[in-house]
């Protein structure tokens, strides 16, 4: 009898033993496991070539688990983060930027501000259908055109031989009714308003177009007559307004009546659309008398700030 107790306190001690040296080894390897497991993350390995936690949230906003990886094989990419973490930064803009910044050796600012207006193509190189649902805001240019099907809503006819010279024209609706707001204030301030260009179809635009590539070539048609659909004025919005005593474009710039328009055009809903030192982003050399409707509150807000419609939907839409 004696003898057994021995033996099954030994048996005891055995599985306590076990029991010690097991939870011992199953912790040692939970932590090992644990270490290695975190050492393999995505996030461990971009800390050991430089990232911060706060500089690997970024890079998360703009890539998913799988794309974070490839950064892991390469060196910090201090240039991404520094575009990253710029104003209007589109991330899948980044090429385009890189390639500007190269070509055009700038800095990260410029680059942004560029290639989002699509400076970095020349004119039609890579047309956009405009955006129709912008409205009264619609932005035509070089870049942005329209559909040879376009034809303004709300055309009405201006046949008063009073506000023009030359022929009658159409112009949209509300452009016209606020126009002639306008042209009373001025008239009451001494100006005499006369517009000399409104609506110009999509389809006479065409026509000129052809003439002029069929005489002179493509080359020549582009920079002068312009391609049909970036025409401002196949939207019905824009008039080309010149006054009593400054009827030309050489005489209307330096008129009072200019003056006058450029600084309260914006309170009857209409912008300066091509303003001086603004022709890089616009594409068209100054225009004081091309002026475009865009509604009160968007004039006000553009001439406030000294925008182009181009920087105000860029930067503020
Ligand atoms: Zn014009």
């Amino acid at each position: 009898m004696k003898k057994k107790r021995l033996k099954l306190k030994k048996q005891v001690w055995f599985v306590i033993v076990l029991i010690i040296f097991g939870t011992i080894g199953i912790i040692a390897f939970n932590k090992i496991h644990a270490k290695y497991e975190l050492e393999n993350t995505t996030e461990y390995k971009l800390k050991e070539i430089g990232y911060t936690e706060e500089e690997i949230t970024t890079l998360k906003k703009y890539y998913d688990e799988d794309n974070l990886k490839k950064f892991i094989s390469q060196k910090k990419d201090e240039t991404l983060l520094e575009f990253m973490n710029s104003e209007h930064y589109i991330h899948d803009n980044y090429e385009r930027y890189i390639t500007f910044m190269e070509e055009n050796r700038t800095d990260i600012k410029t680059a942004i501000e560029y290639v989002n207006l699509n400076l970095d193509y020349d004119y039609y190189e890579a047309p956009v259908e405009v955006d129709y649902d912008l409205k009264n805001e619609i932005l035509v240019n070089k870049y942005y055109l329209l559909d040879s099907s376009f034809v303004p809503e709300d055309l009405i006819d201006v046949t008063n031989k009073k506000y023009f010279y030359g022929d009658g024209f159409q112009v949209k609706k509300e452009v016209w009714d606020n126009y002639l707001n306008m042209w009373n204030d001025a008239d009451a301030m001494g100006f005499y308003l006369i517009v000399n260009f409104a609506y110009y179809p999509y389809s006479e635009h065409e026509s000129a177009y052809n003439k002029a590539k069929d005489n002179n070539g493509t080359v020549y048609a582009d920079n002068n007559v312009y391609r049909p659909g970036s025409n401002e004025h196949t939207t019905g919005l824009a008039l080309d307004i010149f006054a009593k005593g400054a009827l030309t474009t050489a005489t209307f710039p330096e008129s009072e009546a200019y003056k006058w328009l450029h600084e309260n055009a914006h309170k009857y809903g209409f912008i300066e659309r091509y303003q001086k030192d603004k022709e890089y982003i616009t594409g068209q050399s100054a225009e004081q008398w091309h002026y475009r409707y865009v509604g009160v509150s968007t004039a006000t807000f553009i001439y406030e700030h000294n925008l182009t419609l181009e920087e105000y939907l860029t930067y503020y839409k």
